[in-house]
């Protein structure tokens, strides 16, 4: 909790200085709410939820004078609703032999540093796990990967720079099969030479899955990088095309993050969250708890 609120600060600071602001006058009226409207949105929580967090604190009013404190644990609570129905556990399939999930979003995001985080906690579980570097185009995404599979004891499925990514898939898959692995996971390109190329070969190696199993990928986890605010909902609805996104992951909570996107996210396209991650190493990529992020973000 301590580096998600740090990591919140800037928000946090931001809406608690305003909050503070705004809630000092004898009455609250209608401009009040109004400007508590903007300084939500400003923050990236998204309308739909400014004005649940607005209805809430209007409909409060009524009931007692608040104070900034009050409505701060107003907030923490509307967001910690809206969060509540998409926080779920990361859950491959035990019946899929193996589960597939596919890992996707832009370059930077945390793809790699994920899949190392996920394929530690699951093998903990005891679980086999083969890791495949589907992002052929870049050598040290390759390397890196494979420091993640020494470290976890995973199966590394690669092959040379360029290689077709579906075909590495498709071995991937294979070498999982016939080692009996539990599950299966796809680090994929997140830059090609362009974004049409990018999900071109996203849409080739979903379609390589589903031929050796049409329920694959039985998970398909967008990695979104809290940092760069607004963009994360394109690349909701982008990746979301090609990939079928069920679930996401957001990372670098830990830095100066712009946490209220994954607010706006939720409450737009309802996808589960599956993890957050707060820092660089093994321990920190959390399951996600609305509670204490709704809680966070007013600091
Ligand atoms: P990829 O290109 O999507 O595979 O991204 P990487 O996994 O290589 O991560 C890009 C950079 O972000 C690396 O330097 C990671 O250590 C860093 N990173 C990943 N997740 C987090 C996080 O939760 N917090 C912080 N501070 N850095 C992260």
């Amino acid at each position: 909790f301590a580096r998600l609120k740090a990591g919140l600060s800037k928000t946090s600071s931001q809406l608690t200085r305003g909050i503070q602001e705004l809630f000092t006058k004898e009455k609250i009226d209608a401009a009040t709410l109004d400007d508590l409207e903007d300084l939500l949105i400003q923050a990236d929580l998204g309308v739909s939820t400014a004005e649940r967090v607005v209805a809430a604190v209007g409909r409060a009013r009524h009931e007692r004078n608040l104070d900034g404190e009050s409505v701060r644990k107003i907030v923490a609570e509307e967001v910690a609703r809206v969060l509540e129905p998409v926080a779920r556990p990361f859950d491959p399939p035990e019946s899929a032999r193996p589960a597939v999930a596919l890992v996707v979003g832009v370059n930077g995001s945390g793809k790699t540093t994920t899949i190392g985080k996920i394929a530690e906690t699951f093998r903990t579980a005891g679980l086999k796990i083969v890791l495949a570097a589907g992002d052929t185009f870049r050598a040290a995404a390759v390397e890196q990967l494979k420091v993640w599979a020494d470290r976890s004891g995973a199966i590394f499925v690669a092959k040379e720079t360029g290689a077709d990514a579906a075909a590495l898939v498709y071995e991937a898959w294979q070498k999982a099969k016939a080692e009996d692995a539990d599950l299966l996971i796809v680090d994929t390109a997140g830059r090609l030479q362009n974004k049409a190329g990018l999900m071109a070969e996203l849409e080739k190696i979903v379609r390589v899955l589903k031929k050796l199993d049409p329920d694959a990928p039985h998970d398909s986890i967008l990695v979104l990088d809290a940092t760069t605010g607004q963009n994360a909902l394109g690349q909701v609805e982008a990746f979301g095309k090609v990939a079928g996104v069920t679930g996401l992951v957001m990372t670098k909570l830990d830095g100066t993050a712009r946490g209220g996107i994954l607010v706006a996210a939720a409450e737009k396209y309802k996808l589960p969250v599956h993890f957050i991650g707060v820092g660089e190493g093994l321990d920190d990529l959390e399951p996600f708890d609305p509670d204490a992020f709704g809680r966070a973000i007013v600091g």
